[in-house]
């Protein structure tokens, strides 16, 4: 049973698919959206549309960039010899926010987790392996301290030693289960300072 106009309710179903969006709050959502400013309202459906479209992966470290090769990536000023793994663009974005991090990243885009059916192709782990070719001399495995991001280091532990490159993984310090994002500077820089070898 439609109580809305049907305009409302497409608006309050396609909001109530984004994470930690229940239908009320989407509901809230809608009818905040309805008595936005008409030039709003077209800004941000802008700001969406064209965040798909010219938001791209970076070509070496797989970020999210504007660009095909990303800022860090293309400074001179970060040591190439040194590449922190992390899950995500916001966990890379949390590091970067110390400021106290010169080396560069790569982006995985997710962790295995069998009990998903996420396997190490369905993340950005051949991409990893192939940049190390360069004369790599650390990995960082920085990714969450749950089942999935230990499942990901480990596995990536076992590819890499191999290789005769030293993997280190952040120190604890960050809490278990936590998300990186929301870890602040302080301990994210505690957790890379005490990183320990694997
Ligand atoms: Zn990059």
């Amino acid at each position: 049973m439609d109580y809305y106009s049907s305009h409302i309710s497409k608006l309050i179903e396609e909001l109530s698919r984004l994470p930690g969006i229940g239908p009320k709050s989407a509901g809230r959502l809608a009818f905040h959206i309805l008595n936005m400013p008409k030039e709003q309202v077209a800004e941000l459906a802008n700001a969406i549309t064209s965040a798909k479209e010219n938001v791209k992966y970076c070509k070496e470290c797989f970020t999210l960039t504007d660009d095909e090769i990303c800022p860090i990536c293309k400074s001179d000023r970060r040591d190439h010899k040194t590449i922190m793994v992390v899950e995500n663009t916001r966990d890379l974005a949390a590091y970067e926010k110390t400021g106290q991090y010169h080396g560069v990243y790569h982006v995985l885009h997710g962790a295995i987790s069998p009990m998903q059916g996420i396997g190490p192709n369905d993340i950005k782990l051949k991409e990893l392996i192939m940049r190390l070719k360069d004369n790599v001399e650390e990995v960082i495995i920085s990714t969450n301290s749950t089942l999935e991001g230990e499942t990901t280091a480990a596995y990536i532990s076992k590819l890499v030693k191999p290789m005769g490159i030293k993997v280190t993984k952040i120190a604890s310090g960050v809490p278990v289960g936590g998300d990186l994002e929301y870890v602040d500077s302080v301990t994210l820089l505690k957790a890379l300072q005490g990183r320990v070898d694997m």
